[in-house]
């Protein structure tokens, strides 16, 4: 189909790293969420089988993995920025999102501001970590988690103050995880884009736009909204 390439013939390669519940993350011995259907999607349409390759997102949003061809395409709840359109081509917006805050619900953090002096945790590569960066006072220290199961693990048992991600993400969390609270939203205003090679691949980029402009018009995309995040 119009000319989508594929580096493992009969395969959808596609990267991203786990956990990021409810978009990719492990259930069952299988890696299930939002963005996994929204590939199989894209998968069906081109009469691929969907592989997941897990791998730091540090390396997906910088471009490593499409431009050294470890994938064909990424799907890891990854923020469309100027920045990383420089080095990888996106798809249309698929999810809108902002950063968040992440506290113990008895905290009584509800700014930046109020965690001067403490320990702030963000998720390397992140436009969160980047968020911390450049609006926390100069006073906080942030430290960066490998991955978001370990960022909000440190936020529940204490050893940080607070934890900046997405806001579907700590929502997610907080719903299973009471003892913690997402205490506010940031408004960054982002959104969401699978992406592939710069320059590499536009057929498949077309045929993932029309996929998710398909899915938005036939009730697919609500369902699977539905599915992965409730009413
Ligand atoms: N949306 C954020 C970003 O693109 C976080 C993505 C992630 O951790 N998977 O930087």
């Amino acid at each position: 189909e119009g000319g989508a390439k594929v580096i493992k013939e009969g395969t959808l390669t596609v990267c991203t790293h786990l956990p990021y519940k409810p978009f990719q993350f492990p259930q069952g011995g299988e890696t299930v969420g939002f963005d996994v259907d929204m590939m199989d999607l894209v998968a069906k349409k081109l009469d691929l089988e969907q592989e997941i390759f897990d791998t730091p997102f540090e390396g997906i949003q910088s471009g490593e993995s499409l431009n050294t061809g470890k994938c064909d395409i990424a799907a890891a709840g990854m923020t469309i920025t100027d920045e990383r359109k420089r080095v990888i081509d996106f798809s249309d917006p698929y999810f809108d999102a902002t950063q968040a805050l992440l506290v113990k619900s008895d905290a009584s953090y509800s700014s930046l501001e109020d965690l001067s002096g403490k320990t702030i945790g963000v998720q390397e590569g992140t436009t969160g970590e980047q968020y911390a960066k450049d609006n926390a006072p100069d006073d906080v220290e942030v430290r960066s988690f490998e991955d978001l199961a370990l960022l909000c693990a440190a936020v529940k048992t204490g050893q940080i103050d607070a934890g900046i991600n997405d806001n579907g993400v700590l929502y997610d969390y907080v719903k299973e995880n009471p003892d913690t609270a997402v205490a506010t939203e940031f408004d960054t205003g982002e959104q969401y884009g699978f992406a592939v090679k710069k320059d590499g691949n536009d057929g498949l980029l077309e045929v993932t736009n029309k996929v998710i402009a398909d899915a938005k018009s036939d009730g697919t995309y609500d369902e699977i909204y539905k599915k992965w995040f409730g009413d």
